[in-house]
């Protein structure tokens, strides 16, 4: 247990989704002047630096939001323009982001005020950035090194009482936080999934959140990796909202093969890393679907890496 660190994988394809329908979710609730209160009850560290010994072992930055990131900037000069791209070319240059893409990016380039992406915020610091004074955050994360760094990161926002830091398991005891006095919340669901039983854990939690506030917005990430419990865990999600009778909506980003490869010189296998994630919400808000019916064609030309990417939008209730 807790080898799953957060720093490895910061700012890779699966945050891209994750942190853009965050962004696009909160930017809906907020428009309300009524408190919102946001749970986030696998928070990670809060702050990455995409250019630190984590994030450079893995690289996995590189094929997310740095990727995004230099296929998304206007080239500065006609010398510029005029390189070889070194991945592949910057797809439809005339077309204009997607909202919600452009939106995330300038969430990234508030934190990187010089350009790029050296620093990368996690949940806990893109809520923070978003949220208003009379807002709330509680934050829960059991990784004792990385709720150190959470608590140390956090501690240098001032926030004082706006944000709490629970080292705390996010699946037990976050509950306790529903329904908030002024009924608005967002609930992050986002666990490493590093056991298996978490993918039940998961589910427990939502049928208990919904049987104590069946009205709160509820966001959880899942991978997409061949492993029944991971393909189940949309389909039950689904299930549950249905019968609660609240509105559902469900993303997915496919980058790339699933499938594990052998190097027919060496013989040497080759496992792909993670190829897909989704995004499942309920009572996800109504501007979200369009929203993002716009941004994942444009994520899967820019972050696909082979013939395989692809995304899904469903929604229903
Ligand atoms: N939400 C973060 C973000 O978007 O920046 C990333 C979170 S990371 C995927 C999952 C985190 O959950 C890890 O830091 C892990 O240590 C922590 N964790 C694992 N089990 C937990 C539990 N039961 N309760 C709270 N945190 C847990």
């Amino acid at each position: 247990m807790f080898s799953y660190r957060h720093a490895f994988h910061a700012g890779n394809h699966a945050d891209v989704l994750k942190h853009t329908v965050l962004i696009a979710t909160l930017d809906h609730l907020l428009e309300k002047e009524a408190a919102l209160t946001v749970v986030d009850t696998h928070a990670g560290a809060g702050l990455y630096r995409l250019d630190g010994d984590y994030a450079g072992t893995s690289g996995e930055a590189a094929d997310g939001v740095l990727r995004l990131l230099s296929d998304s900037k206007a080239p500065a000069s006609p010398a510029e323009s005029a390189k070889p791209a070194i991945k592949k070319a910057a797809p439809e240059a005339a077309a204009p982001l997607a909202d919600a893409i452009a939106r995330y990016l300038s969430v990234i380039g508030d934190f990187n005020p010089k350009g790029g992406a050296r620093v990368y915020p996690g949940s806990p610091f893109i809520v923070q950035h978003l949220l208003r004074d009379h807002d709330k955050l509680k934050l829960f994360e059991l990784h004792p090194t990385d709720a150190r760094t959470l608590d140390a990161n956090i501690a240098q926002l001032e926030a004082g009482r706006q944000i709490a830091v629970l080292r705390d398991d996010g699946f037990g005891s976050a509950t306790k936080f529903l329904p908030p006095p002024s009924r608005r919340a967002l609930v992050l669901m986002d666990p490493s999934y590093e056991m298996k039983t978490d993918y039940g854990r998961v589910l427990d939690f939502m049928a208990e959140a919904l049987k104590r506030f069946a009205t709160g917005t509820y966001a959880v990430w899942y991978p997409i990796i061949p492993r029944p419990e991971a393909h189940d865990l949309p389909r039950r999600l689904k299930t549950m909202a249905t019968k609660a009778g609240k509105p559902w909506l469900h993303a997915t980003l496919t980058v790339k093969s699933s499938k594990i490869t052998k190097d027919a010189a060496s013989g040497e296998t080759h496992r792909p890393g993670l190829p897909a994630s989704g995004m499942f919400l309920i009572n996800p808000p109504y501007t979200l679907k369009p929203l993002l019916a716009a941004a994942l064609p444009q994520l899967v030309e820019r972050l696909g890496q082979d013939r395989n990417a692809a995304f899904s939008l469903d929604s229903g209730g």
